[in-house]
């Protein structure tokens, strides 16, 4: 089968690969549409230590059952549907609880199986997901994490919010707290056409963070959520909010980082880290996204390419003056 792999640090090539195996439990999926994440970019440049090449990613994917591993009865061949890539073992007490996003031995398609960017993808068929679109399923997985981590800010009617960082999360965050019941949602971000494009998702401020006066925030604010990861970042989402107010750090770029570790314990700040997302989380942003009810009606933030031009949308995305919230490469 034809495949976009990551063959060596800012190189995506067209490679013919042999077809995923197909176990007991899964299905083949002839691949519609796979979306470029910020997270595979940081490992396209090799700054990830999850991901070693040769590498098919692709986590974010939508398309259409083409074949029926043993067992198998829930789906149908025919059925278009997107996938929860998160693959668990379904005996820790993580899993057992409910939060296999916790799970100790997760693993996920397109960094630990063979990823989407690829005529076919095998998928657990119980983490399959019927849906309306092949464009739009394959944004459904960053909903589902900006789903858990408005979730994880318990948003109170009326409360004022900061998003920091306008890429798709931070975009898909800002529309999801709207809809939750915030007042307010101050985008920050150094790119001026990604604050253009905030102001779309539902932003009501949009700020440079040269522009941010500490003070005048810090009586306000009441979640911020934190969708860049580094330590400058992570620092403002604590410097801003009200005492007792609640910052949640979806963003992974910088491991150490610096605090104000004083003011976290007199201001009683809460801080809470959001990883991926519960199946309860993934079937309300299936949910939100089938019923036509995520995504501003403007599309100017996406962008459409076929993946033979992956190479290039990948080198685009790295770039700092990227165009586009969002690429899906179709197959
Ligand atoms: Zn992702
Ligand atoms: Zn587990």
């Amino acid at each position: 089968m034809k495949t976009l792999t990551w063959t060596a640090p800012n190189v995506m090539a067209i490679r013919e690969a042999r077809e995923p195996e197909l176990v007991p439990g899964w299905v083949l999926l002839q691949v519609g549409g796979a979306a470029i994440c910020g997270s595979e970019i940081a490992g396209y440049l090799g700054h990830n230590e999850l991901r070693h090449p040769p590498l098919i990613m692709g986590h974010e994917f939508s398309g259409t059952v083409a074949r029926l591993g043993e067992g198998v009865t829930q789906l149908a061949v025919g059925e278009v549907v997107t996938a929860n890539p998160l693959v668990s073992c379904g005996q820790c007490r993580h899993c057992r609880q409910g939060n296999r996003q916790r799970c100790l031995s997760r693993r996920i398609i397109g960094i630990d199986f063979p990823g989407a960017f690829a005529e076919w993808v095998a998928v657990p068929a119980s983490q399959c997901y019927p849906i309306g679109d092949i464009v739009d399923g394959a944004l459904v997985e960053p909903y589902a994490c900006g789903v858990r981590a408005v979730g994880l800010a318990q948003v109170e009617i009326g409360d004022e919010a900061m998003v920091i960082g306008a890429g798709i999360i931070g975009l898909m965050v800002m529309r999801i707290l709207r809809r939750a019941g915030a007042s307010r949602v101050v985008a920050v971000d150094t790119n001026v056409h990604r604050l253009e494009l905030a102001q779309e998702w539902g932003a009501t401020d949009t700020l440079t963070p040269d522009r941010i006066n500490h003070e005048a925030m810090g009586q306000r604010l009441d979640r911020v959520i934190d969708a860049v990861g580094f330590s400058d970042t992570r620092a403002l989402s604590v410097k801003v909010l009200r005492r007792g107010g609640c910052a949640v750090w979806i963003g992974l770029h910088e491991n150490p980082t610096g605090l104000a570790g004083n003011a976290v314990v007199r201001d009683e700040i809460d801080i809470r880290g959001s990883f991926c997302y519960t199946d309860s989380e993934f079937q309300r942003a299936v949910d939100l996204v089938n019923a036509g009810q995520a995504f501003p009606q403007s599309r100017d933030w996406l962008d459409i390419r076929p993946l033979e031009d992956g190479d290039a949308a990948f080198a685009e995305q790295a770039s700092p003056e990227a165009r586009f919230a969002k690429i899906v490469l179709t197959v």
